[in-house]
This record gives C-alpha cells, sequence and structure tokens, in this order.
C-alpha cells in the first residue's frame, strides 16, 4: 500500500497552486485529507510576516506532538526559515518550489536534506485556478524585482520573470475554445510582465484580446509607474475590465520614501484622475502603521486619499517581518492605533464606492460566479458585486442588467 501523505498549506493563492501541482506530479504516494492518518505531512509555508512564520512554528508543534509523521518543509518558508528546523531536527527535509514535481524524489530520501532550489525557476504551467468553468487565473509571471522595504518577497520568490508568451496564448485558446470568457492575469508583480523578453503587459494583452472567445481581460494588482504611455493606450478597448488595481499602499510623500516605494503621490494622483476621467473604478493597496507614520504624515495621506476617486481598498495593517528594513525602523506605530487608522481609510473608500455606484446610470455586464443561499453573486465591469435573485440557475451566466437597486455594500436585482 502506499504511503499517504497530507498537505498543509499556509498563505496565498501561489501556494494553493504549488500544493495543486505536487499532489498532481505524485505517484508513489496517496494524498490524504485526513492530517490524522497521514504518514508524511508536508508543509508549504507561507513566510510573508513574522506571523506567519509562528503559524507555521506551532503547526510543527501540533504536528510533533500528535503523530509521528515524517514532515516535510516547502514554500516561502524554505528560504528563511529551512535551515534552521532541519538542524534542529524538526523537519525531515527541506525543498524550494522549483523542486515541486520532483516531489516523489523528495519524499523518499532518507537522509535529513535541504534543497531550496532555483530562484529564478519558471513554471511551465501557467494555468492557476478556475472558477465556475467561466473565467480562469492565468499565471503571467513571478518574483518581483522592487524592494519595498517592509516585504521580504523578493528574497523568497526571486527576482521577476515572465512566463512564455505562446504558452501563455496557447492556453487562453484551449480555455476559450472550451467555454472560458473571463481571464484574469495574475502573478507577483505583473504589471513587470515581459521587460526581458521585449514585451510589456499591455502588448500581452492586446494578443489575448484578439483570441476567439475572450470577453474580458482583468488584472491583478499593478504599480503606478507600471500604467505607461503604451498601457494608456488600451485603455477604451471593450475587453478591458473598467477597474484597475493599482498599488499605492500610502498616500504620504514622506512615508513611501520610508517603505522605498517607487511611487510618487503627485504622479500617482494624476494618473488616478486620467483614470477616473476616462470611466474608470479604482482599486489600491494600502499598509497602515508602518514605522515612521507619524500623527501628522497619517492626517496627511486621508487628506490625500479623500481627494482620490478610489472605488476598491485591499488594505492590512503593518506587520513586521524579519530581515526587511523595515523590521529595524524606529518610530514603532501601535497595533491598536495601525488598526484604527485601516477601519477610518476602509470607511472613506466605502462611502466613495457607494458615491461612484450611485453617480453610474447605465447596464451592468455581470458574470455570475457562484450561488449562495439562494442568490446569485457575480461583479459587473467595475468590480463591484451584485447579487441577483432567479429562478434560473445563473452560473456561470454573462448578464446585461439595467434594472438594479443599490444597496450600501453591493448592488441587488432580481431577473
Ligand atoms: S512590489 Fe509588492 S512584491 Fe514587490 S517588493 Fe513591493 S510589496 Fe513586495
Amino acid at each position: 500500500m502506499k504511503k499517504k501523505v497530507y498537505f498543509k498549506t499556509f498563505g496565498c493563492r501561489t501556494n494553493l497552486y504549488d500544493s495543486q501541482v505536487m499532489m498532481g506530479a505524485m505517484q508513489d504516494y496517496d494524498v490524504t485529507e485526513i492530517e490524522s492518518e497521514a504518514d508524511v505531512v508536508v508543509i508549504n509555508s507561507c513566510t510573508v510576516t513574522n506571523g506567519a512564520d509562528s503559524h507555521v512554528r506551532s503547526y510543527l508543534s501540533h504536528v510533533e506532538k500528535s503523530s509521528g509523521a515524517k514532515v516535510f518543509l516547502t514554500g516561502c518558508g524554505a528560504h528563511t526559515k529551512g535551515e534552521k528546523l532541519l538542524t534542529q531536527g524538526r523537519v525531515q527535509g527541506v525543498f524550494g518550489q522549483s523542486e515541486k514535481l520532483k516531489i516523489d524524489s523528495m519524499l523518499s530520501k532518507d537522509k535529513p536534506f535541504y534543497e531550496p532550489g532555483d530562484l529564478n525557476h519558471i513554471d511551465e504551467a501557467v494555468v492557476d485556478d478556475f472558477v465556475g468553468m467561466s473565467r480562469a487565473f492565468i499565471k503571467i509571471q513571478e518574483g518581483c524585482s522592487f524592494r519595498c522595504s517592509y516585504c521580504i518577497i523578493p528574497f523568497v520568490r526571486g527576482d521577476a520573470r515572465s512566463m512564455d508568451e505562446d504558452r501563455i496564448l496557447e492556453q487562453i485558446r484551449s480555455l476559450a475554445l472550451n467555454g472560458f470568457g473571463e481571464f484574469i492575469l495574475t502573478g507577483t508583480n505583473v504589471g513587470s510582465y515581459g521587460q526581458k523578453t521585449d514585451s510589456s503587459l499591455a502588448l500581452l494583452m492586446k494578443k489575448i484580446s484578439q483570441i476567439r472567445g475572450v470577453r474580458r481581460i482583468r488584472l491583478g494588482s499593478v504599480e503606478p509607474i507600471q500604467i505607461t504611455d503604451e498601457f494608456k493606450e488600451i485603455l477604451g478597448e471593450p475587453w478591458l475590465e473598467r477597474h484597475l488595481h493599482i498599488a499605492l499602499q500610502h498616500t504620504s510623500p514622506q512615508m513611501l520614501k520610508h517603505m522605498n516605494r517607487r511611487n510618487i503621490y503627485k504622479q500617482d494622483r494624476e494618473l488616478f484622475e486620467l483614470l477616473a476621467s476616462k470611466g474608470f473604478a479604482i482599486g489600491t493597496d494600502f499598509i497602515t502603521g508602518h514605522p515612521g507614520e507619524s500623527q501628522e504624515l497619517w492626517n496627511e495621506a486621508m487628506i490625500n486619499v479623500k481627494d482620490l476617486p478610489l472605488t476598491h481598498l485591499h488594505a492590512f495593517t503593518y506587520s513586521k517581518r524579519d530581515g526587511t528594513p523595515s523590521a529595524t525602523m524606529k518610530l514603532e506605530v501601535n497595533g491598536k492605533v495601525a488598526k484604527e487608522r485601516l477601519h477610518e481609510l476602509e470607511s472613506i473608500v466605502k462611502a466613495k464606492n457607494l458615491e461612484f455606484r450611485k453617480a453610474f446610470n447605465g447596464e451592468l455586464e455581470v458574470l455570475i460566479e457562484n450561488e449562495k443561499d439562494g442568490l446569485y453573486i457575480g461583479y459587473d465591469q467595475y468590480f463591484n458585486k451584485i447579487s441577483v435573485e432567479s429562478d434560473e440557475d445563473l452560473v456561470g451566466n454573462w448578464l446585461s442588467i439595467k434594472d438594479y437597486k443599490i444597496k450600501k455594500e453591493f448592488n441587488y436585482a432580481r431577473v
């Protein structure tokens, strides 16, 4: 009988994807979803904050106490904590994400080993996930060459590199033939696509849009400087989602310097105004409570946020990550204050989102993604959520909706 392997995955979509790949690649072992019956446990770790590290450590202690399974460590934590855990004898072996297809040989080694692999590795497969058989996540690049002072990602995922363009297009072609209409381009730093291969994100999107069956293209988070003149030329294209997510991380010029960000607030504002004038909904990422965020700088940042045409927000409180420049910066912000600031920011953007939805006076192009408690949930071209009541099964359908009600958090319609 084959030995059973339990996968414990921490962190982001990339790790979930890597675990899927490992499960699919295993031939000498069986996957189990029941932790207590596992002979082997693979921890696919996340190391993005100190908190993430401690989740991994406490899970490891739990396995040590509750089972006699052999434990292997992979994922981002392999690069930061792997060697230490191996020397302490707490894991049997450590391997990097580039080694995932060799999972059988990794798990069968009888001596302790540390094989962090290659940080320049590029996956062959680009399809990351499917949702509702109507939209697909396509990984177009990996890694990041920025060095934001709070972020460990470039050190554990490597510098930016792009997936092979022909392979991306080939995958999208076959998915479109199978009925997929919406494609979401993802990666660690999506906007850096094509930098070393003489291509660009705008060029890639144009090529994707020419594939028959492609209806809407969505993008993960891009950096302000990546909205280049070439990108601005595609803003009017009907296949581009009317929502862009552009990571600012802060709106105080001094905080942006502390955070070693490449964006400059004045230019960010010009860019956002240009996009808003073309009818785009705009989301951003923001970190509150990074060291150095005095009340004065925070107040200035909020004055700026109020001025920006923002509609969506993905915000976090700062979380310290050892090994990054921010971890040793003075003037730390109390966690409670960081949380209050997060709530203040969230309520400003929520109000702006409501205003945006009220001001819109047209048809919503909605793709229904799933059903929950008898209601169909989808997103429109502005990435606003809509909940639809219907007697028909709408999952996977595209709807044009003119009559709908605007509620505080989302839109609602009956069709
Ligand atoms: S751009 Fe994003 S992934 Fe890259 S260093 Fe900055 S925060 Fe990290």
